[in-house]
C-alpha cells in the first residue's frame, strides 16, 4: 500500500520508498526529459510467473534512451500494474505503466503511466496495437515507443525505489495526464498482463 507522504517532502534530494500517495500540484519547474527514441523498436514479450512485461529485444538495446539532468537511461522494458500502484491525493487509477530506464552505470529512471478505462470507447493508439499483439500470443511486435506515453509530460517527479526487491533507487517521473483504454480491451489487457507486481 502506498505511504502518505505530505507534499512538502517532494524534494528532488529527498528518498522515499515507492509507491506513495502523491499530494499537491505538479512540478512545473522539474527538469525536462529528453527523449531519444527511435521511430520503431522491436520489443519482445516475456511471462515469468505469470507476469507479462516488454523487453526492448537484444537487437534494439542501447536505441532508446532519455536525458534527465544530464544523464541518459536507456530504456530497458516496460510493464503494467492493475490497478495503479501510485496514487493521486488517495485515488487509484485502473492501471499504471512503467517504462523502466537504466544507465550503463545502472542508475534507474522510471516514467509511471496511469492509464483509465471508459466504456464504448476507443483505446488509445498505439496501445490498441500492443493489446492485440499481446492477446494474440505472439513473441515480439514492433512499435513506435514514444508513441505509448504521452505528450504532455507534466507530473511529479520524485527519488524513490523499485517497488519490488531489490529496492533500488529510482528518479521517478509519474504522469498527471493518463491514458485511456476501453472496456474490452482492458479485460484483455488484464488477462493478458498479470495483476502480479514486476518491479
Ligand atoms: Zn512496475
Amino acid at each position: 500500500m502506498p505511504r502518505k507522504i505530505a507534499a512538502a517532502r517532494f524534494v528532488l534530494s529527498e528518498h522515499a520508498s515507492s509507491p506513495i500517495d502523491i499530494k499537491g500540484e505538479p512540478h512545473y519547474n522539474a527538469p525536462p526529459i529528453q527523449f531519444n527514441y527511435p521511430t520503431n523498436l522491436t520489443v519482445e514479450f516475456s511471462a515469468t510467473n505469470g507476469v507479462l512485461t516488454a523487453f526492448v529485444a537484444e537487437a534494439d538495446q542501447g536505441t532508446a534512451s532519455i536525458g534527465i539532468n544530464g544523464k541518459i537511461y536507456f530504456l530497458k522494458q516496460f510493464h503494467v500494474h492493475t490497478p495503479s500502484e501510485h496514487t493521486i491525493n488517495g485515488e487509484r487509477f485502473t492501471m499504471e505503466w512503467h517504462f523502466v530506464h537504466q544507465t550503463t552505470e545502472g542508475e534507474y529512471a522510471v516514467i509511471g503511466l496511469f492509464m483509465h478505462h471508459e466504456s464504448d470507447v476507443a483505446t488509445t493508439a498505439p496501445y490498441s496495437s500492443l493489446i492485440e499483439a499481446v492477446d494474440s500470443g505472439v513473441a515480439s511486435c514492433v512499435l513506435s515507443p514514444r508513441a505509448l506515453i504521452t505528450k504532455c509530460l507534466e507530473g511529479w517527479h520524485y527519488q524513490g525505489t523499485l517497488t519490488t526487491v531489490p529496492f533500488d533507487p529510482v528518479y521517478w517521473v509519474v504522469v498527471k495526464e493518463s491514458v485511456m483504454v476501453g472496456e474490452d480491451d482492458l479485460r484483455r489487457l488484464t488477462k493478458a498482463f498479470s495483476q502480479s507486481s514486476s518491479n
